[in-house]
């Protein structure tokens, strides 16, 4: 039989793409912003409703046959109502239960299970103190990238360096004693680099990581600021050391360091205290024992000289750096010609630098790691398709629009990510077989989740699947310094990177973290203007690359000394298409410009 196409809401724009049929009731007006959420509001005629009632009725006996089937093996059955159930049917509904507890069934065992990432991750850390690390992969449909053999040798050397450098050795105590005299020392045994921690914990993760590359890229040891509950969110990634910089460390202003500080590497060439250009390195004796990278969102000119190749040879003699940024500087790196053949080697696939990086470092404490499996088992692991759509408003007053209410379904469905609903209140009957489907939901407010919940609660889909809709926290508003506040976020963005689609906000690093790690390419919300007026058209894009946007890259040629689109350099970086003068690592494959 030839079922009546039935007609379903149209996302603004889209209405070539809808499915349009006769009869059906308009949609116009029933947006569920203004009324869909509530039931009271949809009178229905009632015949419409005693032929509901049968569907429902049916629906029921299907589900007590579908019973049946499971425990008598499938000749041929009555139903209730006289008819004859078609063995094919039967058949169909058998092997989707069945399948309902093999494919939906978890953890998700590979074979054999993957739990050191490819080799990313070093063996033989304490399972039980830090879960998550050998855990992950069980948690993981998409296994992501394999790492390189280069990397994963860098990866096992660097290690021993943060070992033999790191706090409580004797080296290290050698260099605070260094670092107390103010002076640097010819070709010191360990050098260092301090990762200041601050802003969100989008930006701290983003920050560390690029910090941790440009460690491993010139053999410094890596020390993060433990403030920020960078101790209480991440397990240690460095097997018999710890990544925490000591709370004795002499610099004690070292978190108030800003763009006005001294030492910091800008100052000191604005203030002919260093320079690069000179062609013979200056003797090291005349260096400073330490310098201040200010690589923040609001540096200056001669901050951003950190990505040029002589200021990177002057600066190599410097055995103690303190970077601030809240900046993914990483395509940075890739534009300073001394680094390049290195981190050819390490990262032959250029858009998946993050992944490995975020991989290898960020491991959830047992605490927030609670919070994600807990969470993923008992709302996303039995479906079959995860979408998780991450809503970041910069702008208070879009905390609850209707337009980006409409900006979210229309990419979602225009790109077919999720089913779309029926205008009518007229139930699709269950297909056997049909997909279900969860969304996870992450806002600081619970408005678009109550709204998306409510349409796929009232009206059914166009397609028969079942949606359901979720969302962890609403904590109202970023808050600093809280563990438990970041905890939340840590255990959204890991669950975020869960899912098999996903939709972020163009600009936000915490989309950006949860793509990373989820080896996923997002469809990014455009970024609203400030007056909207009605939904953007287009809604959203598909991202190029994983990787995260450099939000303030240099725009210089180091060698010709002037203004260059570092855009236009290479092949594998180019401008963001959330922020177009961002710089990201894309696969020159993929990239159209
Ligand atoms: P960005 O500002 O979007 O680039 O992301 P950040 O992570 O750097 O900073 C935003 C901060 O606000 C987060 O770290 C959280 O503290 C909070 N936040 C923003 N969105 C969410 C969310 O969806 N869930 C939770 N739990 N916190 C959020």
């Amino acid at each position: 039989m030839q079922q009546r196409k039935p007609k379903v809401c149209a996302a603004e724009g889209a209405a070539l793409e809808i499915p349009v049929s006769q009869g059906a009731m308009e949609c116009d007006g029933g947006w569920p912003e203004a009324e869909g959420a509530r039931p009271e509001h949809w009178h229905l005629p009632r015949k419409k409703r005693l032929a509901l009632d049968n569907k429902r009725w049916n629906t029921v006996v299907n589900l007590v046959l579908v019973a049946f089937v499971m425990a008598v093996p499938p000749v041929v059955v009555v139903y209730a109502g006289g008819g004859v159930a078609p063995a094919v049917w039967i058949a169909a509904a058998k092997a989707q239960l069945r399948r309902g507890s093999g494919d939906r069934s978890f953890p998700y065992t590979r074979s054999p299970p993957d739990k050191l990432l490819g080799g990313l991750l070093p063996d033989g850390l304490d399972e039980r103190s830090c879960r998550s690390r050998y855990e992950s992969s069980m948690y993981r449909r998409n296994p992501g990238r394999r790492p390189s053999p280069h990397l994963i040798t860098k990866l096992r050397k660097h290690e021993e360096l943060q070992r033999r450098c790191g706090p409580n050795t004797d080296a290290y105590n050698r260099a605070i004693q260094q670092l107390r005299s103010g002076k640097s020392v010819g070709s010191p045994e360990c050098k260092y680099v301090v990762s200041i921690s601050y802003r969100g914990l989008g930006n701290r993760i983003l920050a560390a990581a690029s910090a941790f590359l440009y460690a491993v890229l010139t053999d410094r040891v890596l020390l993060v600021d433990p403030s920020n509950e960078m101790d209480g969110l991440f397990c240690e990634p460095f097997p018999g050391t710890t990544w925490l910089l000591p709370r004795d460390f002499p610099l004690a202003s070292y978190t108030n360091f800003s763009i006005d500080t001294a030492e910091s590497y800008g100052n000191m060439l604005k203030n002919k205290v260093l320079s690069a250009d000179v062609p013979v390195a200056p003797p090291t004796a005349e260096l400073p024992a330490f310098a201040y990278l200010h690589l923040d969102h609001d540096y200056a000119h001669e901050d951003k000289m950190f990505f040029c190749d002589d200021d990177q040879r002057l600066l190599s003699n410097v055995q103690w750096l303190v970077m601030r940024t809240d900046l993914y500087t990483v395509p940075g790196l890739f534009l300073v010609t001394a680094f390049q053949e290195e981190l050819d080697a390490l990262f032959p696939e250029r858009d998946a630098v993050f992944h490995h990086l975020a991989r290898y470092l960020f491991h959830p404490t047992n605490h927030v790691w609670g919070l994600v499996t807990r969470y993923y088992r008992a709302y996303l692991a039995r479906a079959e398709l995860r979408v998780g759509i991450q809503v970041r408003n910069f702008n208070p007053r879009h905390a609850q629009s209707p337009h980006v209410l409409r900006q979210i379904t229309n990419c979602v469905w225009r790109e077919k990510l999720l089913p779309e609903v029926l205008a009518t209140e007229e139930h699709a009957v269950p297909t056997p077989g049909a997909k279900f489907t969860a969304v996870l939901i992450t806002s600081l407010r619970p408005w678009y989740y109550e709204r998306i919940k409510g349409m796929y609660w009232d009206h059914a889909t166009a397609t028969g699947e079942d949606v359901s809709v979720h969302q962890p926290s609403h904590e109202g508003q970023q808050q600093f310094g809280k563990k438990w506040h970041d905890g939340r976020a840590w255990a959204e963005m890991y669950l975020l990177s869960l899912c098999d689609v996903l939709v972020t906000s163009g600009w936000s690093t915490f989309g950006y973290v949860a793509q990373g790690f989820g080896a996923v390419r997002p469809w990014v919300l455009h970024k609203q203007p400030e007056n909207l007026t009605s939904a953007p058209d287009p809604p959203c894009f598909r991202d190029v690359s994983m990787e995260p946007c450099f939000h303030a890259p240099h725009v210089y040629d180091c060698k010709r000394k002037r203004g260059l689109d570092t855009g236009e350099v290479l092949p594998h970086v180019r401008h963001c298409q959330d922020v177009s003068w961002g710089l990201k690592l894309v696969d020159p494959k993929l990239y159209k410009a």
